[in-house]
């Protein structure tokens, strides 16, 4: 009997799921950049923000096509919002720096305007507010991290950071603040109320009014692009120009973070669904992955240090003294993605994915580690869906089931998520 050849399962496998997102709805018409998107929570309406310094409310007519209600014009590029359905506030960051706060009316028709922040001196990349705090959180290429209060509107302290600030976000219950830059940091800033001080972190920045440096996060090797937090879990998701998602377990004290391997471009969005416990990041590669964080996870070892391979004990290539002693000639070092061996390539040539430390792709392992991993069953943690564009921005409705990715063909996209929610 001949042997049946199996290909070995290709990159576009990952696309094969019962679970495939639907996409509902197009909204175009756009001539500039589309910069963030958001989808108001329960409703069959979205708000855009664009680089031609339009302001839209989309409504769903009955035709079944999103058309504006409302295009507001700003002084300069909108390149950030943010909405509260509760208040129906909105706030949107321009590229002047400044943060403009309107009013959204019932009936998503008209929008007023209630007050600037004069917040930045270079485009805001992020705002947010916290409901429970009333502060409103921005970030901007000034390299700076702005605190306001949402009510007074007075600037209550700030962060300057080393590089363009990129994202931002809160824990509101412990008052912790996290900022990521283009450096790929991401700074852990605490506020202190009452106390107004003036210092310099660690990390070389420098904070004042009621902020205090709190420590840096450091993993990523890219710049940040997006950061989310999770107030039931603790823990805090960032996404990176690296192609790397990091889960940071922060309310588990104990350093541990997870990294999760899906994209293969720049990842320039993520947003979590709590209740299913799913995160979702999107990437210029133009894949939305939908990551289960149900399922127990396991950390990525470690890289260690070695002048020789630590399975063939040949020298690496700086090993000068190795080479002359035994007449070879140094090898590149590589690492074991499961045990973090520091090995030749002939000792690693092996590939397989590992699932549970997030590699979702095959990856260099060593024999050892091969042989153990393929008598094992490794089930895919995510899913994987084509976008189609190379994605911006995106923003999930988890009641609704929607997803909403903008890309940087200035289409943004509606799409059904119930087959990956259930
Ligand atoms: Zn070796
Ligand atoms: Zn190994």
């Amino acid at each position: 009997m001949a042997a049946e050849i199996k290909p070995g399962p290709g990159l576009n496998d990952r696309f094969n799921t019962p679970r495939k997102p639907v996409l509902v709805s197009k909204l175009e018409g756009f001539n500039d950049d589309v910069n963030a998107a958001v989808i108001i929570p329960g409703e069959d309406a979205v708000i855009t923000v664009c680089d031609d310094r339009t302001v839209r409310i989309w409504l769903k007519r009955e035709s079944g096509q999103y058309w504006p209600s409302v295009c507001q014009y700003m002084p300069s590029a909108a390149t950030a919002l943010h909405f509260c359905k509760a208040s129906r506030r909105l706030f949107v960051g321009q590229d002047n720096g400044i943060v403009s706060e309107f009013l959204v009316a019932e009936d998503r028709n008209r929008i007023s305007h209630s007050k600037d922040y004069q917040a930045h001196t270079g485009r805001v990349t992020s705002v947010l507010l916290s409901e429970k705090c009333q502060w409103l959180l921005s970030v901007g290429r000034d390299k700076m991290f702005k605190l306001h209060c949402a009510q007074s509107g007075l600037c209550l302290g700030s962060f300057v950071s080393e590089a363009w600030c990129t994202a931002v976000a809160i824990d509101s219950l412990a008052k912790m603040i996290f900022v990521g830059d283009y450096a790929g940091h991401i700074t852990m800033l605490k506020v202190d109320e009452g106390v107004a001080q003036s210092s310099i972190g660690n990390s070389g920045g420098v904070v004042s009014g009621v902020i205090r440096y709190v420590t840096n996060l450091k993993g990523h090797t890219g710049s940040i692009r997006a950061l989310t937090w999770d107030s039931n879990g603790q823990f805090l998701y960032s996404g990176s120009f690296d192609q790397q998602v990091i889960a940071w377990d922060i309310g588990g004290q104990c350093g541990t973070a997870y990294e999760m391997n899906g994209h293969q471009n720049k990842i320039t969005a993520i947003c979590y669904a709590p209740t299913r416990q799913i995160l979702v990041s999107g990437g210029e590669d133009s894949v939305v992955v939908f990551w289960d964080m149900r399922t127990s996870r396991v950390e990525t070892p470690q890289w260690a240090d070695s002048d020789i391979c630590q399975r063939c004990d040949r020298p690496f290539f700086w090993n000068l003294r190795a080479m002359m002693d035994q007449r070879q000639l140094g090898l590149r070092q590589h690492h074991c993605r499961c045990c973090g061996r520091a090995v030749c390539d002939r000792c690693s040539a092996p590939r397989h994915a590992i699932p549970s430390m997030g590699f979702e792709f095959d990856v260099r392992v060593c024999e050892p580690c091969y042989n153990k991993l393929k008598g094992e069953d490794h089930p895919s943690r995510a899913v994987f869906m084509e976008a189609k564009h190379s994605i911006v921005s995106m923003d999930v409705d988890e009641p609704q089931k929607r997803l909403l990715t903008v890309g940087q063909d200035h289409i943004v996209k509606l799409w059904d998520i119930s087959a990956v929610l259930q």
